[in-house]
């Protein structure tokens, strides 16, 4: 499982400085989809090889009173959930009451947390942490965000070794296609991963030790293997009257990260919130391929219906490789055409392209469209290999790579996207300067 680092401290003391600096190398591996904005609260990383997720805590500020209850539940569940929690505190400001408030909070929690002193540079950074000594964590770092000074060796004393994912291992484990369900609370996921799985369908599964872990249930449609990855919880409750489990941001990216196919729920009586829009920018970064599905389509007016689809045409234009359905999970309404969608996303994530039919692919959009000239040069664009599956990656090598604009990026991933016909699942771009 990637682990979670759970940012907290009160504001100003540079956690988002931090989580850009943790999530920086990522984003760049990533084509920008105008159109939609990253919620900056979680992201992932990777530290000399090791990947993990970054979450921003931020909503706290050591006084719950002013703030937005359900910010905090979400903030005080993340810290509770996470695998590393990193306190940050301002090495310029020194210690204040917000820092010991907490402190204070994460003390009683029982939760263990490293304090990290930010914005030591430019001063002592001995003198900069021996303020915080009082607040008596045994694990200290110093480091200057901004600077992107004491990050790495933090992360790499923090993580983990990175263990070589054996796709064998897990897939013996878990066989076919992995389709994680996600969404916000009351989408319907409950309700959908029961009528996927059918009422009276005999699965066997390992129930996970925390409610933290989503449940892998491996089943059998069509003489097809599939393991549904349910960050619901459905199958944890002995009977249906048992409570719903609350809603994890930690379990829900942890799901998607695991997942072959991402089956994002959206609620059509809602339509389109800005918790699916970070929801699906998260499945993005992933690399996970996505598909939409619109619930309790059932019941719903003619004008209703073509409020949402214009609503979702219009935000999610960006998304038009990604399949969209209108479902009613409640009366099992196009939930079994869904899987068409679902192998062709796999098909695309797993996909292996030759060498040479990336390269004829490279020169032929080369030709129909060159790259610009930079300091009275052309970029070059020689020749594309393949680099990675689940999302597929493409290397290309070229000269003066890096003034490559974005435009032309998204037209390179346009023109293979069609040609290569990949449905569903993001392409990355990795470019490589040959001198
Ligand atoms: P957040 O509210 O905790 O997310 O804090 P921000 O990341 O927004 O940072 C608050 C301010 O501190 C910004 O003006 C940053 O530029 C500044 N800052 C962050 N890290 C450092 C650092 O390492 N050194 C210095 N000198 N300033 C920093
Ligand atoms: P979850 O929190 O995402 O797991 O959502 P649930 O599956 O528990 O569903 C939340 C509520 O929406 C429940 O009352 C469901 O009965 C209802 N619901 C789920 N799917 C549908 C649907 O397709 N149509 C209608 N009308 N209601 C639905």
């Amino acid at each position: 499982m990637t682990p979670v680092i759970a940012l907290v401290g009160r504001p100003n003391v540079g956690k988002s400085t931090l989580f850009n600096q943790m999530t920086r190398s990522r984003d760049a591996l990533v084509a920008d989809f105008p159109g939609l904005t990253r919620d900056r609260k979680y992201g992932e990383g990777y530290n000399e090889g090791q990947k993990f997720i970054v979450i921003d805590t931020g909503g706290l500020t050591g006084d719950e009173a002013g703030l937005d209850a359900e910010m905090a539940r979400q903030s005080l569940q993340a810290i509770e959930e996470a695998d590393i929690v990193l306190f940050l505190v301002d090495g310029r400001a020194g210690l204040t009451a917000g820092d010991e408030m907490i402190a204070d909070h994460l003390r009683r929690s029982g939760k263990k947390a490293h304090l990290v002193v930010n914005k030591t540079d430019g001063q002592d950074p001995d003198v900069a942490a021996a303020d915080f000594y009082s607040l008596g964590f045994d694990s200290n770092f110093l480091i200057a965000a901004a600077h992107n000074r004491g990050i790495r060796s933090m992360l790499a004393e923090l993580l983990p070794e990175p263990e070589n994912p054996e796709e064998e291992d897990r897939a013996d484990r878990y066989p076919g296609i992995r389709i994680g369900v996600v969404g916000r609370p009351n989408v319907g996921k409950s309700t959908l991963v029961n009528r996927m799985l059918g009422e009276d369908r005999v699965v066997v599964y390992d129930m996970p030790g925390t409610t933290r872990d989503s449940v892998y249930i491996p089943y059998e449609r069509h003489g097809e293997q599939y393991t549904l990855i349910d960050t619901a919880g459905v199958r944890r409750r002995k009977n249906v009257n048992e409570a719903v489990e609350k809603f994890s941001i930690i379990k829900t990216l942890q799901a998607i990260d695991d997942a072959h196919v991402v089956i994002l729920v959206i609620d059509a009586r809602q339509g389109l919130v800005d918790q699916d829009m970070h929801l699906i920018g998260f499945v993005l970064d992933a690399g996970r391929s996505l598909v939409i599905a619109v619930n309790k389509w059932d019941g719903m007016d003619p004008d209703d219906r073509a409020r949402v689809k214009e609503q979702i045409a219009r935000r999610l234009d960006f998304l038009d490789y990604a399949d969209k359905y209108y479902i009613s999970a409640l009366h099992g309404t196009g939930v079994g055409t869904m899987y068409e969608s679902v192998h062709a996303c796999y098909d695309s994530a797993m996909a292996k392209w030759p060498t040479n039919r990336l390269t004829a692919l490279l020169q032929d959009a080369v030709a129909q469209h060159q790259p610009p000239m930079v300091h009275g040069r052309r970029i070059k664009l020689r020749y594309a290999h393949q680099g990675g599956s689940n999302p597929p990656v493409i290397v290309v090598h070229g000269n003066q790579v890096d003034a490559l604009p974005g435009a032309y990026k998204r037209y390179l991933e346009n023109t293979f996207r069609k040609v290569l016909k990949v449905v569903g699942s993001p392409i990355r771009f990795e470019f490589r300067s040959s001198e």
